[in-house]
């Protein structure tokens, strides 16, 4: 079988759940094809000459609005890898009950072609082509980051915004993944890898998961293979490595590989990369390469760079025994195939790389009630704990210590909240799948649990409207 392009990839996963639904073959069309795509294609005089960009913005589903996805900057950037990424931001936050509907957008670039100040001038060129067709909108469209793209981004993004539309009180609304003094939220950075983590975490609570995998215990110790350490792949390593135990034994990065048996220091090797030194210096690991690291023996593999990494051709040689999908669409219909066959276990990218949108949902919240989390209730949340404890210490004769207090009596600040909800969130994802994957044991497998949940959620949608 030959390999199939992104979204026919998508839509093979999408039709392997549906062909266990009872919905109508129209509906569930409805339900597949992408609304809309935009391309823009405009000029910037950059260095003297005119330079033109092509940028696209795909709306997958408007059953519920706004539509929310991500921007990406890179050359990879086309209208098929667009629609495919929409089209998975629909089923993400349908499974994890968002209100939103699906959408991408992207802008075919190298962005390390070009300085700060010319990315920013080009970023704020396509924010105007996306504003003047409603593609970014507080109410109907909200962008975010994706590769290539981050704060920096969003931050000239919101600032164009509010220049073409001065008197709308929701501006901040436009766009999320904001710098905190913008009207970002605390810990959106961080959110995918975090949720990476969050989901790592629920999976090995449950012993039936587990033997799913042939895995046992809990992340301590175990060996993990990271592609990628961008914004997701890195928080995702750090967190895993520095608070759960696990050991990063391999890190595959564009320009070579690092290995380490006893565990590589992210941090480390993050502050190296930053720091411009050739990969092949850094001294808290082997660096070398090959390009058949993916195929290093692990206990769980996180491919997270981008789609069709794991494919026809390396599928077979994969040694791992859980795959969290970090990335969008990192193993092709057709690896996923062998890859069942195998008996590896997948917690797909729909559910595992989630948690960048949930907390852009709670920093949409929070711009559209311009107030952020927690300013109302910390104070007197405080207040009440310590009044307990302190009617603890002379009424019932006990004595807490001054930590036990502190941790007690302090308030909940904003980061403290989005961790709890985005953790909340993430688990509750896993339950739905979980949850369907016991009353039906014929969908095999978590990815099709997932469309299978987040078909039913939208196709519950269209039902209550008659259709
Ligand atoms: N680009 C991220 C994703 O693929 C985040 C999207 C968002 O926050 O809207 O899920």
């Amino acid at each position: 079988m030959k390999e199939l392009n992104f979204s026919q990839s998508v839509d093979v996963m999408f039709n392997r759940a549906a062909s266990y639904m009872d919905l109508s073959p129209k509906l569930l069309e409805k339900i597949r094809v992408c609304n809309a795509t935009y391309t823009v294609r405009f000029g910037v005089k950059l260095r003297d000459e005119v330079h033109t960009f092509t940028g696209y913005r795909a709306i997958h589903s408007e059953h519920k609005e706004p539509v929310k996805g991500g921007i990406r900057y890179a050359l990879s950037v086309n209208q098929d890898e667009v629609e495919a990424l929409a089209a998975l931001m629909t089923y993400k936050t349908a499974l994890v009950d968002l209100p939103f509907g699906g959408s991408k957008g992207g802008l075919c670039i190298d962005p390390s072609k070009w300085n700060a100040e010319e990315i920013e001038r080009i970023t704020r060129r396509f924010t105007f082509e996306l504003a003047k067709r409603d593609l970014i909108h507080p109410s109907q469209n909200v962008p975010a980051p994706d590769m290539g793209t981050g704060e920096r981004e969003m931050a000239w993004m919101v600032d164009e915004y509010r220049r073409l539309n001065r008197t709308d009180i929701d501006s901040a609304a436009c766009v999320t993944g904001k710098p905190v003094h913008l009207g970002g939220i605390n810990g959106r950075t961080e959110a995918t890898g975090r949720g990476v983590q969050y989901i790592a975490q629920e999976f090995f609570r449950h012993n039936d998961d587990k033997k799913r995998a042939k895995l046992r215990g809990d992340l301590d110790g175990k060996k993990i293979v990271v592609q990628g350490l961008g914004n997701v792949g890195y928080h995702a390593a750090k967190f895993l490595s520095e608070e759960d135990g696990a050991k990063i034994i391999t890190v595959i990065e564009r320009d070579g590989v690092v290995r380490n048996t006893k565990g590589i220091n992210i941090e480390n090797l993050k502050q190296h990369m930053i720091s411009g030194e050739p990969l092949a210096d850094f001294k808290g690991g082997k660096v070398s390469t090959d390009a058949d690291a993916l195929s290093d023996e692990c206990d769980i593999l996180i491919p997270a760079a981008m789609e069709g990494v794991i494919n026809k051709s390396n599928a077979h040689n994969i040694k791992t025994k859980l795959i969290i999908e970090a990335a969008n669409g990192p193993v092709t219909a057709i690896a996923d195939k062998v890859l069942r066959d195998k008996g590896v276990v997948i917690i797909p990218d729909m559910l595992a790389n989630a948690g960048g949108v949930v907390v852009s949902y709670f920093e949409w919240v929070k711009n559209v009630n311009h107030i952020r989390f927690g300013r109302l209730q910390r104070r007197r949340e405080e207040n009440k704990a310590t009044l307990l404890l302190d009617a603890l210490e002379d009424q019932g004769g006990l004595k807490f210590t001054k930590k036990f207090r502190r941790d007690y009596v302090d308030g909940a600040e904003e980061l403290d909240l989005v961790r709890a909800g985005l953790d909340d969130t993430m688990r509750e994802g896993f339950t739905h799948i979980r949850d369907l994957l016991a009353e039906k044991p014929e969908l095999e497998d978590y990815r099709t649990a997932a469309f299978y949940r987040a078909i039913d959620d939208i196709a519950l949608h269209y039902r209550s409207l008659g259709l």
